[in-house]
């Protein structure tokens, strides 16, 4: 399935296949602020159908994931990172996708606030 997603000024858009069931809640610090609903998916199934350019990047603890977010409206619509393969992923936030019952998805909680 093909899911849109953007940011509330529409400066930021993009376009995720997969099939979505569940969506990770994380209790970290950063995570809980923001109020992420997160799903993983490999990078070759993201399309960022906007320029990069105007994206700002928020980095913290080890900096290894890349928050991405728009400098106008303030929404952080999704992340890019690695998984241990080393393959390159992106964490995208569902609370930015168009057409989405938030209420029909599974929510994983994650301690990240452990980690
Ligand atoms: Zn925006």
């Amino acid at each position: 399935m093909q899911y849109k997603g953007s940011c509330h000024c529409g400066q930021i858009a993009f376009e995720v296949e997969g099939s979505l069931g569940e969506a990770l809640e994380c209790n970290c610090s950063h995570c809980s602020r923001k109020g992420y609903l997160l799903w993983f998916v490999p990078a070759t199934q993201f399309t960022l159908n906007t320029p990069e350019a105007p994206l700002s990047t928020y980095t913290f603890n080890r900096h290894v994931i890349k928050h991405r977010f728009c400098p106008t409206c303030g929404c952080a619509p999704f992340a890019n990172g690695t998984d241990r393969s080393g393959a390159e992923t992106v964490a995208v936030n569902v609370r930015c996708l168009e057409d989405l019952d938030l209420s029909s998805l599974k929510r994983v909680p994650v301690d990240g606030r452990s980690f």
